[in-house]
């Protein structure tokens, strides 16, 4: 049985070596075993692939493609795999496709506000690269100084900006895609405005690498806003914080960020990383305002205003860059502060209508408390989205049992409060035990057929979303 297994995944290793060169294929255990994680805390990995190759170009990618079709070979394609719901980890093993050395940026067009890229751009290297012709590319999931283009299509990342900008999804309008087959396919244009046939960009857009693979994207960018003012308001209960963003955005406000950090968060983010923030309060939030430099000193004042109503027990502005940053690296260190609570953390990331958000909230205290978890809460107030982040030991079986439990109660109250199961990080095979129940049947009965005429053999990034 092993020698089979062997002589199959030589035969692979042969056929793929024909199309990508040896120096861009890892076929070693080591390095396969190191690819059947990604940032999803697993026990242990799923399956472990047979190899990973570094495509260089379209053409390769087509040809792994229609030998995995004909050979019926699951392809997993991965990013900087940080995902956090194991969207790329190999369940069946088969081939993994990292786009690493499909990183370049081929055009920032600034009369067209588009840009084209590879997947394997790292978003922040996308954002620096648009900010030297003054343009702005919004999305930034917390991780982008690692996270890639592909990755974030793939999941239709989002981060602090989403409330006032999008995610993901509101900048791609245009992908070159290969399909199960191997067949390239583009999608999309780069006109600004195009209701040519169905939008088939989207379809590929947060499908988890289950329809296509991408190959390239043609981005939206926008005007860089001129200048951003931040401050943090601390509040000492959830239905004063949760008003205040509301009566902000009422008074015709729109922030480029409204986050919510919770006590837990607080006091874990000042123990590990001292920077005077005040333990003793419910929750702070971080508001940022975007826009002409003269237009934001009216609307910072009337945020403080509006905080002072709500009984803001102490706002932290901030006048200068250094101040801005300060407070920005509290933000920025809350899931590394809360990593250092325990071995492992566990990210989730439900999403309800704002509306709701206090009742989310406080429900998820009561789940915590009733299975003696230590969670602590962040997330974008201003979109409904919030991450509770539990710190446990995935070794202790009491621990783990108790995280499951909560974990399914945490998606049973979303759903009950009219949400979804992710907002911007995705099912992958976490959370694809849930999906039925949180899709209506006929839509979720197309989404398979959608997935069985791209993919027929089941073989793109299969045991994902459904
Ligand atoms: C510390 C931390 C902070 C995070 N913060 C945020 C946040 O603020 N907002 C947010 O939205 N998410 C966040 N995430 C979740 C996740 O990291 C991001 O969504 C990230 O953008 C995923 O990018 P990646 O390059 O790591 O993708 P990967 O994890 O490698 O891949 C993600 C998915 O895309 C698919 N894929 C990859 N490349 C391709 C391709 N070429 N074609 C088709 N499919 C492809 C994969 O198969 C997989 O299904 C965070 C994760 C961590 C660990």
């Amino acid at each position: 049985m092993a020698l089979t297994m062997e002589k199959k995944k030589n035969g692979i290793t042969e056929a793929i070596e024909k199309i990508v060169g040896r120096e861009n294929i890892l076929s070693d255990e080591e390095a396969l075993y190191a690819y059947s994680s990604d940032s999803t805390n697993i026990t242990k990995p799923y399956s472990v692939a047979d190899l990973v190759v570094f495509p260089t170009k379209t053409v390769q990618v087509s040809e792994i493609m229609k030998y995995a079709y004909k050979n019926n070979i699951p392809v997993t394609a991965r990013a900087a795999g940080t995902s956090v719901c194991g969207a790329c980890l190999p369940k069946n093993s088969g081939i993994i496709l990292d786009f690493a050395k499909m990183n370049k940026i081929i055009e920032i067009n600034k009369d067209n506000l588009v840009c084209i890229a590879e997947p394997g751009v790292v978003i922040e290297d996308l954002k620096k690269e648009a900010e030297k012709y003054d343009l702005f590319y919004p999305p930034d999931p917390s991780n982008l100084k690692v996270s890639m283009l592909g990755g974030s299509i793939g999941l239709s990342s989002g981060g602090p900006h989403t409330f006032k900008y999008g995610s993901t999804k509101d900048y791609i309008i245009g992908l070159e895609v290969v399909l199960a087959d191997g067949t390239v396919m583009n999608t999309g244009s780069t006109c600004s405005k195009d209701v040519t046939g169905y939008n088939m960009t989207q379809l590929f857009v947060g499908s988890e690498g289950t329809l296509g693979i991408i190959t390239k994207a043609i981005i939206r960018l926008i005007p860089k806003p001129e200048a951003t003012k931040v401050l943090l308001a601390y509040f000492d209960t959830l239905e004063d914080t949760a008003k205040t963003a509301n009566d902000i955005i009422s008074k015709l406000i729109t922030p480029s960020v409204i986050d919510l950090l919770d006590k837990n968060t607080l006091a874990t983010t000042e123990s590990f990383y001292p920077s005077g923030l005040l333990t003793d309060k419910t929750a702070a939030l971080l508001i940022e305002i975007d826009g002409f430099k003269s237009t934001l000193d009216n609307q910072y004042r009337e945020i403080i205003e509006i905080c002072k109503k709500n009984n803001s027990s102490f706002i932290q502005t901030a006048d200068t860059k250094e101040e801005e940053d300060r407070i920005w690296i509290t933000r920025r260190s809350s899931f590394g502060a809360t990593a250092k609570l325990a071995p492992n953390v566990m990210t989730e990331d439900v999403v309800v209508p704002r509306e709701n958000i206090v009742t989310l909230v406080k429900g998820i205290w009561q789940i915590c408390n009733k299975y003696n978890l230590k969670t602590c809460i962040m997330g974008h107030i201003g979109d409904g989205n919030i991450h509770p982040n539990f710190a446990l030991d995935l070794r202790n079986e009491e621990e783990r049992k108790n995280f499951e439990q909560a974990k399914k109660e945490l998606f049973s109250l979303a759903l009950s409060l009219n949400g979804r199961l992710s907002g911007e990080h995705g099912i992958g095979c976490e959370k694809s035990q849930f999906i039925s129940q949180a899709l209506d049947p006929g839509n979720l009965k197309l989404m398979k057929q959608i997935k069985q005429l791209l993919d027929p053999k089941n073989i793109l990034n299969p045991g994902k979303i459904f």
